[in-house]
């Protein structure tokens, strides 16, 4: 049975595990769902999931507890699936356009990412989205932007595939590979609408 872990450190992971729980409910998948804090919760895992939050908790966090060398190594593991949203996102990118000395990045995803690109947290927004192009049938997504990052440039052009990008020109989803997965929004905040935790789970983990 495939295992997939939420990243438990800080932020938005209770979300994550609901979403995954229902999926697995629904589906009838053969997967197990657990939150991670320690290097003996991420070794039983085949995917991670990690949360929206705060990227400079998150990073603290985990220098702090001795987990940073774990989690680098078990993201940059071919074998594994990433999957990072928002803060998430920060943390999992090669490098950051601002504010580089307050998170020390886990240097998976080959992008350069700008924090808080839409401004501070009143110029949050649900913009709902077309993912169709990449996920079957969903044509309205809510998707939930809350001091979002953006995906500025990407480093390496034939590993990292935009998947999503808003009318200004911002990348606010991508892939690396097969097994590596961004998002500046956070579907975990999407209230009963578990389609783009699906299809990560069918493209990214169950497929592997
Ligand atoms: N602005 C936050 C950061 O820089 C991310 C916000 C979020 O995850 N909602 O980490």
């Amino acid at each position: 049975v495939k295992c997939v872990g939420v990243l438990a450190l800080q932020g938005a992971f209770l979300e994550h595990v609901q979403h995954l729980e229902r999926c697995v409910l629904e589906k009838e998948y053969d997967l197990k769902v657990i939150t991670v804090k320690t290097p003996e919760e991420l070794s039983r895992c085949d995917a991670l999931i990690i949360p929206g939050g705060e990227s400079t908790a998150m990073s603290l966090i985990a220098q702090r507890t001795g987990m940073f060398p774990h989690l680098r190594k078990f993201v940059h593991d071919p074998t594994k699936a990433t999957w990072g949203t928002c803060a998430g996102l920060i943390y999992i990118s090669k490098e950051l356009a601002n504010e580089k000395e307050l998170v020390q990045p886990l240097e998976l995803l080959q992008v350069r990412v700008r924090r808080n690109a839409f401004g501070r947290q009143a110029q949050s927004f649900i913009q709902s989205c077309n993912f169709s192009q990449f996920i079957p049938g969903c044509h309205d997504f809510p998707a939930v932007f809350i001091r979002a990052p953006v995906i500025e440039k990407i480093l390496d052009e034939e590993a990292v595939k935009p998947l999503f990008t808003l009318d200004d020109g911002f990348i606010v989803a991508a892939a690396q590979g097969n097994n590596i997965l961004a998002t500046s929004f956070h579907p975990e905040l999407a209230e009963n609408d578990s389609r783009f935790h699906d299809w990560f789970l069918q493209q990214f983990v169950l497929k592997q």
